[in-house]
């Protein structure tokens, strides 16, 4: 019973650990989006202020174009 357990958890922290890998690999910030350390925009080119960057150094987008990026993916 224990090694079935022992299994189980082994297995489900592979997937985890994969599911972990294949996020960061999806979201790395692909590096012509940064230009002497400016992180610009993904949708309106502005130059993402550094507080943001601060708060969420992967972010890709402007509050503005995120939050209409994330009403988006909601519909
Ligand atoms: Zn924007």
């Amino acid at each position: 019973m224990t090694d079935d357990i022992d299994r189980a958890n082994a297995t489900a922290q592979f997937t985890n650990d994969l599911a972990i890998r294949q996020h960061l690999i999806d979201h790395a910030l692909p590096p012509q989006w940064v230009i002497d350390g400016i992180v610009e925009c993904l949708d309106c080119g502005i130059d993402i202020p550094s507080d943001r960057l601060g708060a969420l150094p992967n972010c890709v987008r402007c509050i503005d174009c995120q939050f209409t990026h994330e009403i988006r993916k909601k519909q």
